[in-house]
Formats: structure tokens, sequence, C-alpha cells
């Protein structure tokens, strides 16, 4: 393992072999199943509870990535209990982006760098060009997880590494992955009331949901670091994109989060789309969670890009 700048090392031959198996195990599964997935619908072979599985599934999924993994641990914006934190790890977890630690050091290296050398995924550092734009933005999209390079854990997440819970929940990553997938299995199977209805339990609400929900929140680091709106004037490239906000319920608005990304919400404004922002609201209010980080009114208006115009010129 070779120590290079910014927190990041190369791994050895051994384990780029184990993180490259783990990527492309979680992107060509979910890939398959997803295939079967719209075989089943095109030929008619499904029935309501698969949809609703595979909703109620993508719901757990992006929760568990955008409250759990992102809003909790990675930039503190709440606190919570112990069990409720537990939930949101094992539903984190399920979304099978990365054991805890690889998550957290990396999306912290991704603000840390956003957009500069040193960004793990950043699809604007691969030239000019369409192209070569173009090469960025898939890069930013899925390839990035293949990469010679690994975020260091003691630079990027020491208060992770020092937390003994969390620190378990890393190393349950594979239990909940395979929870993810047994859950929708067993709830086809005790609902539908046979082994056919598991089956098809496990295709929608397992692999065809995994494929979906993470193609959505890999979508925040390639298309809302590319096209959308810039309100905030970031030294970044982050951009709000309203459907992406609507499909990973609220991280698409990705230059809000740039701008203040110690909130608990997304949302600036409060029409925009930050539905993991709004639930965090209501269990604040049920004394669920508590602690919850907002920007001062008098911040937003200071990062506001029009506010910031007039000090360039
Ligand atoms: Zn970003
Ligand atoms: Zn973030």
């Amino acid at each position: 393992m070779t120590t290079l700048d910014r927190g990041v090392v190369r791994l050895d031959p051994h384990s780029l072999r184990i993180k490259r198996f783990s990527a492309l195990t979680t992107m060509i599964l979910p890939s398959l199943g997803t295939i079967l997935a719209v075989y089943l619908l095109a030929t008619g072979r499904f029935t309501a509870l698969d949809i609703w599985l595979f909703a109620g599934m993508y719901c757990v999924h992006i929760v568990g990535v955008t409250i759990g993994l992102h809003r909790h641990v990675t930039h503190r914006s709440f606190k919570t209990s112990r069990w409720l934190q537990d939930v949101l790890m094992a539903a984190g977890g399920m979304a099978a982006q990365g054991p805890l630690l690889f998550w957290v050091a990396t999306h912290r290296r991704h603000h840390r760098f956003a957009d500069h050398e040193g960004d793990p995924h950043s699809p604007n550092l691969h030239g000019a060009g369409w192209r070569m734009r173009l090469r960025g933005l898939w890069y930013a999209h899925m390839p990035w997880m293949l990469s010679e390079e690994s975020t260091r854990w003691s630079v990027f997440a020491p208060d992770v590494l020092r937390d003994r819970r969390l620190v378990a929940h890393h190393r349950l990553y594979p239990c909940w992955v395979l929870l993810g997938l047994l859950l929708p299995t067993l709830l086809g199977f005790a609902l539908g009331g046979n082994l056919w209805t598991a089956f098809t339990g496990l295709v929608f609400g397992g692999f065809a949901r995994v494929f979906a929900a993470n193609q959505a929140s890999w979508a925040v680091g390639s298309i809302c670091h590319a096209f959308g709106r810039r309100p905030f004037g970031n030294d970044d490239h982050s951009t709000n994109s309203w459907w992406v906000a609507i499909l990973t319920f609220g991280e698409g608005l990705q230059n809000n989060h740039h701008a203040f990304p110690r909130s608990y919400r997304h949302a600036v404004r409060w029409w925009e789309p930050d539905l993991s922002g709004w639930i965090i609201a209501v269990l604040g209010k049920a004394g669920l969670v508590w602690d919850l980080r907002v920007p001062s009114p008098a911040l937003i208006a200071k990062r506001s890009a029009k506010n910031k115009e007039p000090e360039r010129k």
C-alpha cells in the first residue's frame, strides 16, 4: 500500500482485487436482476405486491443512505438515539454502496476537494471537449469505484474509527446487504404465499431496487456536478437538479449542499424537493432526532451567487 497526498493510499494488488470484485458485484448483479424484472414486467408475470416491494425497499434504501450515512454520520447534521442510529445504519448498509468507513471517508474527501484534484468522483477533471466531458461524466457515475486509490479512514473518518458502534456497523456491511435482499424475499413469501412470489420479491425489491436507487444516487456525483442551477457561488461545479433531487429525496440539491454541508436539510427554500429533510424535521418534532443544524439567513445571503457577483468585479 503506497501513501499518496491528500489522505489517499494506492492499494496493493490483493486489496485492489477485493475492492474491484465487490464493486463489480454490486454493479453487475443488480443490473442482471433489472433485466429480469423488465422481462417479467413485459410478459405480465408480476403482481402489485412486486411493485410495492420495489417502492418500499427503494424508500428504505434512499432514507438509509441520505439520512443515515450522509446527513447523520458523514456531516453530523443531527443527533439521534442509539436504536434509531442502528436502524439507519442497517438501512444504509442495505444500499450496497460500500462499508460505512469507505462511504464516509470517500464522501468527506469529495467535499474537501470538490471538483479539484483529489476529488474521488468529479466529472470535471478529464479535460475539455465534449468527448472528455462525456468520459468525465461516465467516470464520476460508476467507474470511479474501481480506482486504484483508497481514501484513508484515519485521515477522513477518525471520529467513526473511534466509535465502536459505528465500526461494528462497518463490519456488519455484508450482513446488511444480504438482509436487504432477504427482506423483500421473505415479504414476498409471507404476503404472496408461495415460492414464486418470494422469487419475484427478491428480483423487484432486492436487485432491481438496488440498481434503480443506486443509479439515482450516483447521478448526484455525475449529473449534479455538471448540469443544473447554481444559486450559490461555491468553489466547485455542484448544481441543483430537481429531477435528481426528487429521485434521491433531496440529494440532487447538490449546490445548496456544498454551500451548507452541515445543514440537515438540502433545501434552502421550502418548495425545493427535499423529502429526507422533511422526514428529519418530522422526526425532530417527534423528539426522535435533535440538535438539527441549519445555516443562518445571514450566511445564506452571504453565500448566494447573486451577492458574490460584485466581489468578483
Ligand atoms: Zn458533490
Ligand atoms: Zn455531503
